[in-house]
């Protein structure tokens, strides 16, 4: 697992995100999602892996609906500690806000230990078909992550499997709450109304 990718991209002396330290959680793996406002919204998917997060930009978000197949371009692995990362993000790559949408460990469906399970999980990520379970807030239950095959080279689909956890319809923009402070920024920064037709003939 290697860092290089992630450090070459960003530069430390202006960006407040952490540095490209390889840890690892004690005893479960973990798991984040982050809601990142740059050029365009979207959710950040990361697992916990040999000292890692592996990476995936959701542009739609996660789902709770089995139905729901989204998107997932995988990115540079990111450093464990990214997973307790919040903020702004400056000039620069990535730059604009980054706020943690859900957040737990998570399993293997066959719920080995951590070290069976990394190992498990380190050949399912090259197989490219992975599944798990997420101990979340929001994200609950079994998952997968498959590659597309013959398609982009890091494109990969989030799928929830129907379990008990499943829901008929998803939203992942309606769990955020208004004091999300992308929400604030989306709020603040939303399109002028354009003037009405009957006020433009009334100054012409
Ligand atoms: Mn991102």
């Amino acid at each position: 697992m290697s860092l290089s990718k992630y450090t070459i991209k960003r530069n430390f002396t202006v960006s407040p995100e952490p540095g490209g330290k390889i840890a690892k959680s004690k005893i479960k793996l973990s798991f984040v999602v982050q809601r990142h406002k740059a050029s365009h919204l979207h959710y950040d998917f990361r697992l916990e892996m040999e000292g890692v997060l592996k990476s995936w930009a959701v542009p739609k978000g996660p789902s709770m609906n089995p139905a729901d197949k989204r998107l997932a371009m995988m990115v540079e692995d990111h450093p464990y500690a990214y997973k307790d990362f919040k903020g702004v993000i400056p000039e620069g790559y990535g730059a604009g806000i980054v706020e943690i949408w859900d957040k737990g460990n998570y399993s293997t469906i066959e719920k080995n230990d951590a070290v069976t399970a990394e190992k498990n999980l380190r050949a399912a990520l090259k197989a490219g078909n992975l599944k798990f379970i997420l101990h979340g807030k929001k994200l609950k239950g079994e998952f997968a992550l498959v590659k597309l095959k013959g398609k982009q080279e890091n494109a990969w689909l989030l799928i929830k499997h129907k379990d008990e956890f499943a829901v008929d319809e998803y939203d992942s923009e309606k769990e955020t709450t208004a004091t999300s402070p992308i929400n604030k920024w989306l709020t603040e920064n939303k399109q002028p109304q354009k003037k009405s037709l009957a006020y433009k003939h009334h100054t012409s």
